[in-house]
């Protein structure tokens, strides 16, 4: 299957009527062992598992471990695996955590935060990617201003290869995610009880007020509001 042959266009036409499942069972149709989901168990990422694997059980996952997140996180990978019996990939960045201060000086995710996801999220996923044809993930339109253009799939160079992104939750809003996780019982993040709104790395991640963006936790205080994981790749109109 030639992935440039693909009518993406009247795909997303018929994926936008359809429940999120059906882009689901058809990513695993198409591409099989070659598509994954990519998730760092938020919300949208954790429903996005629940679907995939009862979709296809052991439909492939996969986290990015910065060596960076909450220890409640690192917990729900392992409820998670329990749970639905399977084993999450967790792509590690080359350098640890201690290699990282010592090369380039401690908390390098305040001085250079785009330097810091660069080795610590990107490039993992760069590496990841060069595995597979297409790649799952829980983004919503209405989660930012810098994601309402997303679409259910898109085409994505990397590295000079063209893989396909697919969004299957993109027109969800966050209560269709909170009513299908707790409708179906699947394991969460317990951050979300505690006011954190987007979960990412502890140093660059904090609870959010009423009223404020769903992703103002994240870099709070800078102008920093994507880490590069979904930003990092070319999009093909
Ligand atoms: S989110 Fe923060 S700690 Fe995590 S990789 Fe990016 S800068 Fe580093």
């Amino acid at each position: 299957m030639d992935i440039a042959d693909l009518d993406i266009e009247s795909l997303n036409r018929e994926f936008e009527a359809q429940p999120p499942q059906e882009a689901l069972r058809w990513a695993h149709e198409t591409f099989g062992s070659r598509v994954a989901v990519m998730t760092s168990f938020q919300a949208a990422g954790v429903v996005i598992v629940d679907m995939a694997q009862r979709i296809a059980p052991g439909f492939p996952v996969f986290t990015l471990d910065t060596g960076f997140l909450f220890l409640e996180t690192l917990d729900l990978k392992r409820r998670t695996e329990a749970h639905y019996g399977i084993e999450i990939d967790s792509v590690q960045p080359l350098l640890t955590v201690e290699a990282q201060a010592e090369r380039y000086g401690d908390a390098l995710y305040d001085r250079d935060p785009d330097m810091c996801c660069e080795m610590r999220k990107v490039e993992p996923q760069r590496r990841k990617l060069a595995e597979l044809d297409a790649w799952v993930t829980g983004v919503r339109r209405e989660q930012s201003k810098t994601r309402t253009e997303a679409h259910i799939l898109e085409r994505h160079e990397v590295e000079g290869r063209m893989l396909i992104k697919i969004n299957p939750l993109v027109h969800w809003t966050k209560k269709q995610v909170w009513d299908y996780i707790l409708g179906h019982e699947v394991p969460y993040n317990p951050l979300y009880d505690q006011g954190y709104a987007s979960i990412g790395c502890w140093p660059c991640t904090r609870p959010v007020q009423a009223g404020e963006d769903e992703r103002a936790g994240r870099w709070a205080g800078s102008n920093k509001t994507e880490c590069g994981i979904h930003t990092f790749t070319k999009r093909a109109e």
